[in-house]
């Protein structure tokens, strides 16, 4: 009975999950910061070019890198809007849609890229950010 119950319960989802990395974010007078933009594109492995791209288009703000690493954006964004780009960020193009793995690479493939995954072999064509 209780054997039947353990089972059921799934098991390895959640782990994925809490892999990832969590976007550091700080909000100044006029412009939201993410702050560890290096370390998510490292984790990630996506150039952080990129995910400014990504953010910026998204949100229709504009934006730079600093020097120093970080993602400005030259606005006020709640926190809750860039976690949710985020996490679609991270759905599109970074994990696969066949395995569930973040192992995969971003190719440039004329005016789309292809999500390639590394753990199962997926090619999955993505919109150009
Ligand atoms: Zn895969």
């Amino acid at each position: 009975m209780l054997d039947r119950l353990y089972s059921r319960l799934p098991e390895k989802r959640e782990r994925k999950i809490i892999d990832l990395p969590e976007l550091e974010i700080e909000h100044l007078t006029n412009k939201t910061v993410i702050k560890n933009l290096q370390y998510i594109s490292t984790r990630l492995d996506r150039d952080p070019r990129l995910i400014m791209r990504y953010f910026l288009k998204e949100l229709g703000k504009p934006g730079t890198i600093t020097p120093s690493g970080t993602l400005e954006i030259f606005d006020k964004i709640a926190s809750k809007s860039l976690n949710e780009l985020f996490e679609k960020f991270i759905k599109t193009y970074v994990k696969c849609p066949t395995c569930g793995s973040i192992d995969t690479r971003l190719i440039k493939h004329g005016k789309i890229f292809i999500l390639k995954c590394l753990a199962c072999g997926a090619e999955t064509p993505v919109k150009y950010i």
